[in-house]
């Protein structure tokens, strides 16, 4: 049994993760102050006797060396634009002071740090698809950088730790991500789509919608992050993500059909630094990890809107 520590573990992703490795017999402990995850996400885990809980922001030391963990996922960071433009200072503290501090545990834990970077490093991107070596486009004083520029700097940390104190480090660059436990109020394009698709009001297409994205499942992208931290002597940067890319029009026009609802798309402005096109290049993951999304872009909508049916019901 490993011994694995998730930091914003009550998150979309973090939540989902816990729960894979909790099914698979792992011993888990979240880490989380509910920034931007809720207690809904893990309640039903506090039930399990290899899960643990512990309030706490990473922004301050972590104290867990009695804890023996071998394997960390470092996921705590706001992640939808909304969210981490909210308070930017405080989302260059998250990534930043935080990694050290998670890097700091790993250190003398020995443990494998697992750090959920993401496509933002490569900003507007001018090379198509993206493969890990493109260095990216980041406007580093925009609205965008608070958010781009901790996690490169995020990476480079991650780099620094590996090369100066030789902690075992793995990077992945997660590519936009989607299902079950989004928050619905974190103004991403798939949960804001639905839930006004089901609520029967327009849906807001920034710009003219021809801005392009990839949409990966979250199963398979917990699939993903479980082959990167299994993977021997591969460290990453590694793009994790769906290759199939679509207008933002396109994913309004299939939401609309797939929920059958008689909503309108109502056009507001593209906001600055928008990425006009995005869409990762995955050899490196199928080459190391034999890794390759499963769940087609149709099925996964399906499964997130049943799932948002059922909050609306409740909330
Ligand atoms: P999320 O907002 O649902 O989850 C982040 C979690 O981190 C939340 O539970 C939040 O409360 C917690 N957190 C934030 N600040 C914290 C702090 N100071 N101390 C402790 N906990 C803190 O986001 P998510 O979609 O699950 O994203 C998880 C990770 O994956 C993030 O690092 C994000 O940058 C990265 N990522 C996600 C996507 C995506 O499409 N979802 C894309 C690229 C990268
Ligand atoms: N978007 C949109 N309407 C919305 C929310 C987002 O048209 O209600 C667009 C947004 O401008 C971007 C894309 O959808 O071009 C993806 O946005 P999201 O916030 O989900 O993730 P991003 O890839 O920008 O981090």
């Amino acid at each position: 049994m490993n011994r694995i520590l998730i930091t914003g573990g009550a998150g979309f992703i973090g939540s989902n993760l816990a729960e894979k490795l909790i099914k698979k017999g792992e011993y888990v402990i979240v880490i989380d102050n509910f920034y931007t995850g809720k207690k809904e996400n893990i309640f039903h885990l506090l039930k399990e006797p290899n899960f643990k809980f512990i309030e706490h922001d990473i922004i301050l030391p972590l104290k867990l060396e009695d804890e023996k963990i071998n394997q960390i996922y470092h996921l705590a960071s706001p992640a939808s634009p909304v969210h981490y433009q909210r308070d930017p200072i405080k989302t260059i503290k998250i990534n930043i002071q935080g990694t050290i501090n998670v890097l700091e545990l790993a250190k003398k834990t020995q443990a494998t740090v697992l750090f959920s970077s993401t496509s933002e490093v490569y900003g507007n991107p001018l090379v198509h698809p993206q493969p890990e070596s493109y260095l990216g486009n980041v406007n580093f004083i925009g609205p965008r950088a608070c958010y781009d520029e901790a996690k490169r700097l995020a990476e480079t940390l991650m780099m620094e730790y590996y090369r100066r104190h030789k902690v075992k480090i793995k990077i992945v660059r997660i590519f936009n991500t989607y299902g079950p436990r989004m928050a619905p109020d974190d103004g991403r394009v798939v949960s804001n789509f639905i839930i006004q698709a089901l609520k029967g009001e327009s849906l807001t297409v920034y710009g003219d919608g021809s801005q392009t994205r990839t949409f990966c499942y979250i199963d398979d992208m917990i699939d993903g992050l479980i082959k990167m931290m299994q993977a021997k002597d591969f460290l990453g940067p590694v793009n994790l993500g769906s290759p199939k890319e679509l207008s933002i029009l396109d994913l309004a026009k299939l939401i609309l059909k797939l929920t059958k609802s008689n909503s309108k798309l109502v056009f507001k402005p593209l906001p600055q630094d928008d990425p006009i096109r995005r869409c990762p290049d995955i050899s490196l993951a199928k080459k190391e990890l034999n890794w390759l999304p499963k769940i087609d872009l149709e099925e996964g909508l399906k499964r997130t809107i049943e799932y948002f049916k059922e909050k609306l019901k409740k909330d």
